[in-house]
């Protein structure tokens, strides 16, 4: 009986949300209203002369638009205490290390219950529409998630990336159970300090409860690829440890033998069957569902710059279907799939109304403005002008801006997203891209600053020689496999292989970023390769561009080469001399 009364009411959920985006605009004035009479005595708002307006008019007004940059000393004096209402009205008790930098530091963005609140309201209605299409009965699920290391801040706050947060609060365990999602594996697992142990733990977890699991999911789709190309080369150690009933050895925490020992008896017939099935597959092929008969589909955000791992997803998944997940990030929730069957690379996210204030930078407009900026029409940068949730214009790309539950007001994610229709009186998005970004395998992400901090640093190393770095650019290598970032540099001089070698592991140290470093860490991203280039090769590259009638005064070096880009790659890669590969993981 308890049991039932856990179970979520999805048509409940389905008709709130119908409710809602029919209402949007109404629903985004309500919100504003609410986040700006809960945080309008702290600091920050007091400081920019709302005077208890709520209206989004007043609030456009006096409120800037900012990055995380003119953030950051909020944050910091949040992360640094003591504890005041700098950003919210209610102290902030935990901070969340987004992707992406500032100055080379990891990026902080505070986290608070009400952030965990549209958390699951944003899992909830994205549930309910998965489960009026791929229903799924009381079972389990197979869970690709971790914890990040935790740490506090100088002033005692928890810190840990964004779905650590999540997975800590006491509400996640409630809320899974209430969608039938609840994860197969202990907390000591999802816990545990060692990514590797943790990843052979699920697995063994998982093949223990085989015919329960009813979903296979992580919270990027890379990770659950990354899941299954271990265990093809686990799977003899995994179907062992089944059969004899004893964890292998090399799963060393003492929490984690422990939890699994509880789980673990000698079970031969088991360890045969899946013995047998791993031994008919050709190639892999169809692996999840021979491994898990039950499961309904495959749930992880599919979209931006997992799109590369779905063919291997595929692969894997056999017939089951690719589900991605909802579109939001560390700074606050966006929007849901509410078309699950729609296929992953083409998922769009409904925007919920009540779980933000959200504005749009059109780009054909920013853009339009640059153009003027530079031709000298108007020589001051003109603040770019955003529209409304529900004045979004069809088949346009947009810069979204967020104003949270968590403190951030008119806050540009960098973002770019496409709207490509509405739901009721909501717009349906299409991920496109971040707009600084560059350099991206999986979650890392690392932008032109980045880039040159990086190369700033490790050039040090050779200015001690008395020589310079005359130019650089990157490159995302996807053939090899895992992928790695290429950096491409021109030198002065010649400098010693020594030096060189030690240039390129100090490149891979400086790319800061959390999800860069995690991904090192346990090879999710390869070792970093820089290559060292013949002397005149950019002017080779500025040549090219003259030819396609660029001007030289507006000449930019491009310092990231995508895989379109094929002419200017040639150029690179034809005329290395010498390459060297990381060492520093
Ligand atoms: P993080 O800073 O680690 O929280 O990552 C958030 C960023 O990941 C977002 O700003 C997006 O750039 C990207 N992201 C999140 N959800 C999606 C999605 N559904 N599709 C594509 N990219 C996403």
């Amino acid at each position: 009986m308890l049991e039932k009364m856990e179970i979520l009411d999805v048509e409940k959920v389905i008709k709130e949300f119908e409710a809602m985006t029919k209402d949007a605009e109404n629903v985004q004035r309500e919100t504003l209203k609410k986040i700006l009479e809960e945080n309008g005595s702290a600091e920050y708002l007091q400081n920019l002369g709302l005077n208890g307006r709520t209206d989004p008019e007043s609030f456009k007004a006096c409120v800037p638009l900012v990055t995380h940059n003119d953030l950051e000393p909020f944050i910091q004096r949040i992360a640094d205490g003591p504890s005041a209402p700098i950003l919210t009205r209610k102290l902030i008790t935990n901070i969340s290390l987004s992707s992406g930098t500032t100055q080379g530091k990891p990026k902080f963005v505070p986290f608070n219950d009400e952030l965990m609140e549209t958390t699951l309201r944003i899992f909830r209605t994205s549930y309910a529409f998965r489960n009026r299409e791929f229903p799924i009965n009381n079972g389990k699920a197979l869970q690709f998630i971790y914890s990040s290391k935790p740490s506090r801040t100088k002033g005692g706050l928890f810190a840990g990336t964004a779905t650590t947060n999540v997975f800590r609060n006491s509400l996640f365990k409630n809320a899974m159970r209430g969608m039938q999602s609840q994860c197969c594996s202990p907390d000591e697992v999802i816990f545990a300090p060692d990514f590797h142990q943790s990843l052979y733990c699920h697995l063994l977890c998982g093949l223990i409860s085989r015919e329960e699991i009813q979903l296979v999911s992580s919270t990027f789709a890379h990770s659950i690829v990354h899941a299954f190309r271990t265990f093809e080369q686990v799977w003899e150690e995994l179907c062992a440890d089944i059969r004899d009933g004893v964890l292998t050895s090399r799963i060393t925490f003492p929490s984690v033998r422990s939890a699994m020992a509880k789980m673990l008896k000698p079970n031969p017939e088991l360890a045969d069957l899946i013995h047998r099935k791993c031994s008919g597959l050709s190639n892999w092929y169809g692996l999840i569902p021979e491994l898990f008969p039950n499961v309904k589909y495959i749930y992880g955000i599919m979209t931006g710059s997992m799109e590369p791992y779905l063919k291997k997803l595929r692969h894997y998944a056999g017939d089951v279907p690719l589900v991605s997940a909802d579109y939001g990030s560390s700074e606050g929730w966006i929007g849901a799939n509410v078309n699950p069957k729609v296929p992953a690379e083409s998922t769009t996210y409904a925007v919920l109304p009540n779980i933000g204030y959200f504005e749009f930078i059109p780009l054909k407009e920013d853009a339009e403005e640059q153009v003027q900026d530079k031709v000298g029409a108007s020589f001051i940068s003109m603040e770019p002008k955003p529209v409304g949730l529900t004045e979004v214009k069809v088949g346009e790309e947009y810069e979204v801006i967020v104003t949270s539950v968590a403190g951030l007001y008119r806050y540009r994610l960098g973002d770019v997203v496409k709207v490509m229709g509405f739901h009721n009186s909501t717009p349906e998005l299409k991920f496109i891209c971040r707009r600084n970004l560059m350099l991206t395998v999986n979650i890392d992400k690392n932008t032109e600053n980045d880039l040159q901090l990086a190369v700033e640093e490790a050039a040090k190393l050779i200015s001690e020689e008395k020589l310079e770095v005359i130019d650089f650019s990157s490159h995302v290598d996807l053939w090899t496999d895992p992928g790695h970032y290429v950096i491409f540099w021109e030198i002065s001089g010649e400098v010693s292989d020594q030096v060189l070698k030690e240039c390129c592991n100090c490149l891979d140290r400086s790319f800061v970023d959390a999800g860069y470093v995690s991904s090192r860490k346990v090879n999710a991203i390869g070792p970093l390769e820089l290559r060292v280039l013949r002397s005149g090769t950019f002017q080779n590259i500025l040549d090219h561009y003259l030819g396609l009638g660029a001007a030289v005064s507006q000449f930019k070096t491009p310092r990231c080469v995508g895989p379109t880009n094929q002419k200017v790659l040639q150029i690179l890669c034809g005329n290395v001399v010498k390459s060297y590969f990381s060492t520093a993981f």
